[in-house]
């Protein structure tokens, strides 16, 4: 068997291991159980495909985002590994022929979404796989007290009753230490190891800037610093308006949002990748598996709602190594409505219930139906037809994905399904009276395998280049073969779609888990305050406060944040620093003090330089500062 090393080199074309990089992948070819924090963009893929390669059988590894898993199945078989994939919009038919495959063909990797574990058929072919590593990607999903908690993740350790010896490497790029031991207690890790890489990016910088406009702040800040930039704001309107704002000074931008069709997002992310715009304008939803290393500053113009997301988003910035900035504007008034937001995303669950009943009722779904099956639902035309609050109406949905009722989904593109609705016989004879439809007859059953027998995912891209016929007029045939009861034809889908994983309950009857929604709650009440204590550290490093929150307790100074500068520029004279650091060890006298008592005590002097000498205590171990306040050690 080749080493890691070698596979590294022959598949990848790599010479070396990032950091972490190969001891995780020695843990696991010990056969471990793993957790690995790892930086968006810091490698984590391989960790999990190099042990698989090393290794006879098959990896299975689950991941929450269907963009995503397509683009690493893509990646390898451009090096000619073998790899599939189950996910949603497939027909029963082709699921059957991947777990087929995995189980019984000479393939390496299979990606499924976790919604895939509990399907019959999934279970079916589960013993047959000849396991050597379960790879679950965005561990944190698994955790009820994490920012991105998906219930179907609870499923993957039901993996392990059946293939007991296989080991399993978690990855995630950001846990908290709650969500760190979370993890490895849901997926029943015996002596798990943690690695996790330093939180420490010493080349960005990060700020935060109450401005009363942000937009002149915004400008002034792509002005002075040249380079590639991401714009990140809320709302997807004014992604477009802002953008256009940009242009208007003469700064390259365009906007991004979830909202638009896949062909041009995809158009917009490639321009901005290809350094044909230079800054992009948009949401949370821009940026998956985006590797662009040369971003030189992020900018935040609404406030996240938890440190996870804008560690990670802001993580965009400087991957090349080379100086970045993390910007972050905020104003007085959304610093109190951030305050405000554990009660508006947890509702009342009076009011989740009310959201259910009136979703069924929209959607035309009867009680004890409803299961398995996506419907078309326009958010807009719903909250205006019953008359609720978008927010509400928003925070319900959530709160049932969470209690596993249905999933929604805004960016969805479900291909074509073609089956053939006739015998042979009759299509013979059918071809014969309509020879105009031959063509695109001859090229679905030449191109689908199984379309006469079963229901296929068809594209029809690959259609209009082999029948050369124009979109329009694909279409127009289909369907005339979907008339004369040829075929049974859906077209794609590419507007959002509700999928109820349960039939309907009738509303009152809705069990929830209120213990669990309120302890999520609290824990988002959490990551809020830490958000906003974030914004409003006036003293403290940012870096390390970051570093902190995430259990990494080691980190230094990054003395490039505006915090560590401003410190830096406080100027102490020697004596100055005797007089305050005297006053602070006698008012403390060997006790705990509270912070603010301390400052009014020693209020003739700047508060900077008071924290200034404070710090330097702290380093030299002479004090410790914490929530409590100030500790004699
Ligand atoms: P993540 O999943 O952590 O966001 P990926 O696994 O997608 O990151 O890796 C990000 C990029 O880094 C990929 O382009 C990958 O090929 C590259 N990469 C990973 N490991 C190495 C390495 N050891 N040397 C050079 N490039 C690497």
């Amino acid at each position: 068997m080749p080493s890691p090393q070698e596979i590294l080199k022959q598949y990848w074309g790599h010479n070396s291991f990032r950091p972490l990089q190969e001891d995780i992948i020695a843990a696991v070819m010990e056969g471990k159980d793993v957790l690995a924090l790892l930086p968006t963009g810091g490698g984590k893929s391989i960790c999990f495909q190099i042990p698989a390669l090393a290794k006879e059988g098959l990896c299975l590894v689950i991941s929450p985002l269907i963009a995503l898993m397509k683009d690493q199945v893509e990646n390898l078989k451009k090096r000619n590994i073998m790899a599939l994939s189950i996910h949603s919009g497939m027909t029963y038919f082709e699921v059957k022929q991947t777990l087929q495959n995995a189980a019984f063909g000479p393939y390496k990797f299979l990606y499924v979404s976790p919604e895939r574990l509990e399907s019959k058929l999934f279970k079916e072919y589960l013993p047959a796989f000849n396991l050597n590593l379960v790879a679950v990607d965005e561990a944190h999903c698994i955790s009820q007290w994490g920012y991105d908690f998906r219930p179907p993740y609870l499923r993957v350790a039901s993996i392990r009753s059946e293939h007991p010896t296989v080991p399993v490497l978690a990855l995630t790029a950001s846990a908290t230490p709650i969500v760190q031991t979370d993890i490895c207690e849901k997926l029943l890790f015996k002596n798990a190891d943690i690695f996790r890489q330093s939180f420490e990016k010493p080349n960005l910088s990060f700020s935060v800037f109450k401005a009363e406009s942000k937009i002149n702040k915004l400008l002034e800040i792509l002005q002075k610093v040249p380079g590639t930039a991401i714009v990140y704001c809320r709302n997807r309107k004014r992604t477009k308006e802002l953008a256009s704002l940009l242009k208007l000074n003469n700064i390259s931008a365009d906007f991004y949002h979830a909202g638009l069709l896949q062909e041009q997002r995809s158009q917009k992310q490639e321009d901005w990748i290809q350094n044909k715009i230079r800054v992009i304008v948009c949401t949370n939803a821009f940026g998956m598996g985006i590797d662009k290393p040369d971003v030189r500053v992020v900018v935040h113009l609404d406030i996240p709602d938890n440190l996870e997301n804008y560690y990670q988003e802001a993580g965009r910035g400087g991957r090349d190594g080379k100086k970045a900035f993390a910007v972050l504007l905020y104003s007085q008034i959304e610093l109190e409505e951030l305050k405000k937001l554990p009660d508006i995303n947890y509702p009342a669950v009076k009011e989740i219930k009310n959201v259910y009943q009136a979703l069924a009722n929209h959607l035309q779904i009867a009680v004890g139906n409803g299961e398995g099956i996506y419907y078309d639902f326009n958010l807009n035309e719903f909250v205006k037809n019953f008359k609720l609050d978008i927010f509400l109406v928003i925070n319900a949905i959530k709160a049932l994905e969470q209690e596993g009722y249905l999933t929604f989904n805004e960016q969805v593109f479900l291909s074509t399904k073609i089956g053939f609705a006739c015998n042979k016989d009759n299509l013979e004879t059918f071809q014969t009276s309509y020879p105009h439809l031959e063509e695109l007859i001859k090229y679905l059953l030449r191109s689908y395998q199984g379309i006469f027998d079963n229901e296929v995912s068809v594209n029809e891209k690959l259609l209009i280049r082999l029948t050369k016929l124009t979109a329009e007029e694909l279409t127009s045939q289909l369907k005339e073969l979907q008339a004369f009861g040829i075929i049974n034809y859906q077209p794609q889908k590419e507007n959002p779609q509700i999928y109820f994983l349960q039939n309907r309950a009738p509303a009152e009857y809705l069990s929830f888990n209120l213990e669990a929604y309120l302890k999520r709650k609290q824990q988002y009440q959490l990551r809020v305050d830490t958000m906003e204590k974030y914004i409003t550290l006036t003293v403290n490093c940012r870096s390390q406060y970051i570093g902190n929150y995430f259990g990494d307790v080691k980190m230094k100074k990054c003395e490039v944040c505006d915090n560590c500068l401003k410190q830096k520029n406080i100027e102490l004279s020697t004596e100055e620093f005797n007089l305050i650091s005297n006053r602070i060890l006698t008012y403390m006298n060997g006790n705990t003090v509270e912070i603010p008592h301390l400052l009014s005590y020693l209020n003739s002097f700047k508060k900077e330089k008071v924290w200034k000498v404070l710090d330097f205590l702290q380093s030299e171990g002479k004090i410790i500062v914490n929530e409590k306040g100030i500790l004699a050690p």
